[in-house]
């Protein structure tokens, strides 16, 4: 619950700017707002203030907690089960759909650096993952299962946060809106967002890559090794199949001849039209190859670092293997996402040396992935510049990955908490990573806008005499950044006592365990 004190400042400070919003502190009360009344009697919103939440994925999950954490109720719609997507297989809230890594929690990497913040700030998430952690060396590694089933959990025991199972496929018109429907929204409300942002729909095509059955794997072919001996743990951790240069070239032929897979989106104009915007950091192999012969060897394939052992050989080329799961049962072949058929890639991987036999447990596949161009639509509280009423999180408002879509979701929430509470909206400071992926957001170039991962490029630089100084230590100079964004935050939640969600610890906001 919502401590007393915090509900009787607003009860009589508060003006909500954009009308009345349900509350929650008490389903069964009626709250009174500045001049209007809104009320959550236990069944169901008053549709005068309400706040949708579009989506029950990463973003849609944590904004909606943070709203209830402000003691203000919402409509948290989901499609899935009743509709479900070309990648999730569940109807859990939150459902990791690839990987199940939340990546490296290392102190002083730009990915640890935002999991910090997020917990400072109460994420759902970070709970759950807590909850849901499985060894990963340096990585947040999670149960899935345990993951989803932890915050569809918390969310159903939420004050306020009533659940409708339904697709949307309009923008609502009626209150806040919090749009999180994530890389594959579902067409009719895409459709939606274009008309209503007064855009085209974007989209890059994003692809994943194979895993083989470890049984199946040649082991006389391969060498385990790590690029340059370099492992966490001191481990040769990686598989490699090492190619000379009569494969690698007969490997590009394989890849350059073979038959790609019909677009999911039928109605795809640009992928017919062989205008498929790729993400560039996760391009597939037919495509690094149609860039020139060379590219998957300066790629994928880059042979430097790795020494056949034995023979002291380098290869021409080699593919790294690494392992998926803690079992060693099976690898992933690293970069080699693609979108060929699968009897073309079952055919073409298995040229591959240590692969003539492998047993794929799955294939490469694309997706879709869409995002609005954040940098023209959204003001830095990733709200509509035209319409302030209307929030962005997650992958569709034009951040890349789990942990950054969490990141999003927490911001629109708590944004949009304060917008219904007539209270001032607070940028999260630059210098922090959460700041960071924001002004990414809203600075980067509009024209060729490419959705972003974070790291340390999105934060402020050092000024130029620091980065002489510490030119030759890398860590030293992202533990100072670290620790500017840090101080940062310090100040950022020092300045919002009173503020329950910068305070808030509430045990009635604890995830289940
Ligand atoms: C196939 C694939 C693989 C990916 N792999 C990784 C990875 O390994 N690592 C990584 O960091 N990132 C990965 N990503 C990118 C991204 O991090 C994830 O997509 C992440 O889940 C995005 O979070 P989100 O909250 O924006 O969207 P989602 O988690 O997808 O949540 C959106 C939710 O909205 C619902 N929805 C959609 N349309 C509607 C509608 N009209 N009405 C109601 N509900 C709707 C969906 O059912 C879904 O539950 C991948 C993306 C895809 C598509």
């Amino acid at each position: 619950m919502v401590a007393p004190a915090v509900l009787a400042r607003r009860n009589s400070s508060s003006t909500a700017s954009t009308g009345t919003v349900a509350r929650s502190a008490n389903p069964k009360s009626s709250t009174t707002f500045g001049s209007q009344r809104a009320t959550y009697n236990g069944s169901g919103l008053h549709t005068a203030g309400i706040i949708h939440v579009l989506g029950a994925g990463l973003a849609g999950s944590e904004a909606a907690w943070q709203l209830s954490r402000a003691g203000l109720g919402c409509i948290l719609h989901e499609m899935r089960p009743v509709r479900q997507t070309q990648a999730h297989r569940t109807a859990g809230f939150a459902e990791l759909v690839c990987s199940n890594s939340l990546k490296s929690d290392s102190p002083n990497t730009a990915s640890w650096l935002l999991k910090h913040e997020l917990r400072r700030l109460g994420s759902l998430a970070m709970q759950a993952a807590e909850t849901a952690r499985v060894p990963g060396g340096h990585a947040l590694t999670v149960d899935r299962a345990v993951f989803a089933a932890t915050i569809t959990a918390a969310l159903e025991g939420a004050p306020g946060v009533e659940i409708r199972r339904e697709e949307v496929l309009q923008i609502p018109e009626d209150g806040i809106v919090l749009v999180a429907t994530g890389p594959l929204t579902s067409g009719a409300l895409a459709s939606a967002i274009a008309r209503f942002t007064g855009s085209e729909r974007l989209y890059f095509y994003d692809s994943i890559s194979p895993i083989v059955d470890a049984a199946s794997i040649d082991r006389s072919k391969v060498f385990a090794a790590s690029r340059y001996g370099k492992s966490i743990d001191g481990g040769d951790d990686y598989l490699n199949c090492p190619l000379n240069r009569e494969q690698y070239e007969a490997f590009v032929d394989a890849v350059l001849a073979a038959e790609s897979a019909a677009p999911h989106i039928e109605d795809d104009a640009e992928i017919h039209a062989g205008r498929v915007p790729f993400f560039e950091a996760c391009l597939p192999i037919e495509e690094l190859a149609r860039r020139g012969r060379e590219t998957l060897r300066f790629g994928p394939m880059k042979p430097v670092g790795l020494v056949e052992p034995g023979s002291g050989r380098r290869a021409h080329a080699i593919v790294q293997l690494r392992q998926e799961t803690q079992r060693a049962d099976s690898y992933n072949l690293v970069g080699f996402q693609n979108h060929m058929t699968f009897p073309a890639q079952k055919r073409v991987l298995r040229l591959i040396p240590g692969l003539e036999n492998a047993a794929f447990l799955r294939y490469g596949q694309m997706h879709r992935n869409t995002y609005i161009n954040a940098p023209a639509l959204l003001t830095p509280a990733l709200q509509l510049i035209s319409d302030p009423r209307v929030f962005f999180a997650g992958q569709i408002s034009g951040v890349e990955g789990y942990v950054e879509s969490i990141a999003t979701g927490l911001m629109a929430g708590r944004f949009a908490a304060a917008l219904a509470l007539g209270e001032p909206l607070r940028p999260l400071p630059r210098a922090t990573a959460l700041g960071s992926l924001t002004h990414y957001l809203t600075h980067a170039d509009a024209k060729h806008y490419q959705p972003a991962n974070i790291a340390f490029d999105l934060l402020p630089a050092l000024e130029e005499e620091l980065k002489r100084k510490l030119r030759h230590d890398r860590p030293g100079r992202h533990a100072e950044v670290c620790r500017r964004a840090q101080a940062a935050m310090d100040e950022y939640l020092g300045e919002s006592l009173g503020d329950p969600l910068a305070k808030s610890t509430g045990e009635a906001h604890a995830a289940p365990r």
